[in-house]
């Protein structure tokens, strides 16, 4: 009973100094290192010219760092902010896909400050072989991008998965991707891993009926925070890439969509769609495209 207790609180200490797990959390900053460059789905919603860190933020582009190079700057933003408390690592590609740098960034980190929390962002296709490296290296956070139960409608959401050696299309590429977001999930919840799942509500696509399916599946499979964020599209430059036709959710859809969610799975609301290069707190946002900050970087 004691050791249950322990674990516990350990993990309510790790939801209450998390930024985005908590609100309560907002005088803590966090930085997501941008190590990895790979991606082994096509989302129709990303344009791999620009950072979208499993988030969805488009338009924006960050300088690839090796670990090394990820590693100093971590040092160095430290440095001058001690209220730094989370290192993630959310793209620009899939970290997942990146196995290597990753690891060595989480590592690397890990090695110089055990107290930071250690995240990592995914679209689950390569994560049921990865939970115990992750938990090896300390991942505490993890969030998973799950956009759709259904494999019909997961197809209108990406393009192909590259996975087992080959490239998949269409219902096939999206059946084994829930199959292996589920395992996944299922994996990482049982290590003791806190699970957050983002879903890019897309309007016409993924919204009604299957999101209430979708938040008790991964309320089941242990998942503790749901994220349902929402599209960013540009509808004014045509079909630059996939669904850019589609205009994103308004605020009344998302309401109505989180509200859905949200009688199964707890909501987060304080999102702000970061760029897989984000550094300081939520709501005062610094980019490492600065001067400052990419001089700190060593090379
Ligand atoms: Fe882009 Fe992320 Fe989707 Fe990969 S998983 S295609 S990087 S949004
Ligand atoms: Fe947190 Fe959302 Fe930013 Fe990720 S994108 S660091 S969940 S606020």
């Amino acid at each position: 009973l004691a050791r249950k207790h322990s674990e516990m609180r350990m993990k309510d200490q790790r939801v209450q100094t998390h930024p985005c797990y908590s609100k309560d959390a907002h005088k803590y900053a966090r930085i997501h290192l941008p190590v990895a460059p790979a991606c082994n789905i096509q989302c129709n919603y990303c344009n791999r010219k620009f950072d979208c860190s499993n988030e969805t933020r488009p338009g924006v582009v960050s300088k690839l760092l090796s670990p090394a190079e990820a590693v100093h700057r971590f040092q160095a933003v430290k440095k001058r902010m001690p209220e730094l408390k989370v290192v993630g690592i959310a793209g620009p590609g899939d970290p997942l896909a990146n196995p290597n740098a990753t690891l060595a960034t989480l590592k690397g980190v890990a090695e110089i400050d055990d107290d930071v929390h250690l995240c990592v962002s995914t679209n689950g296709l390569n994560l049921p072989e990865q939970v115990d490296a992750l938990a090896g290296v300390g991942v505490h956070h993890l969030t998973i991008t799950i956009n759709s139960l259904s494999a019909k409608t997961a197809s209108e959401l990406y393009s192909w998965a590259y996975f087992n050696n080959q490239r998949l299309r269409g219902i096939e590429a999206a059946e084994a991707l829930i199959e292996q977001q589920m395992k996944g999930l299922k994996l990482a919840s049982e290590a003791g891993i806190l699970v957050k799942v983002n879903t890019v509500l897309v309007p016409g696509i993924n919204d009604g009926e299957s999101l209430s399916a979708l938040a008790k599946e991964i309320q089941s499979r242990g998942a503790l925070l749901h994220n349902v964020m929402p599209l960013i599209s540009d509808p004014a430059h045509g079909t630059f890439f996939g669904l850019n036709h589609i205009p994103g959710p308004d605020k009344e859809q998302l309401e109505a969509a989180r509200k859905v969610a949200g009688m199964d799975m707890q909501q987060m609301t304080h999102c702000q769609q970061c760029r897989a290069d984000a550094v300081g707190k939520l709501d005062s946002d610094q980019s490492c495209a600065s001067k400052e900050l990419d001089s700190s970087v060593a090379t």
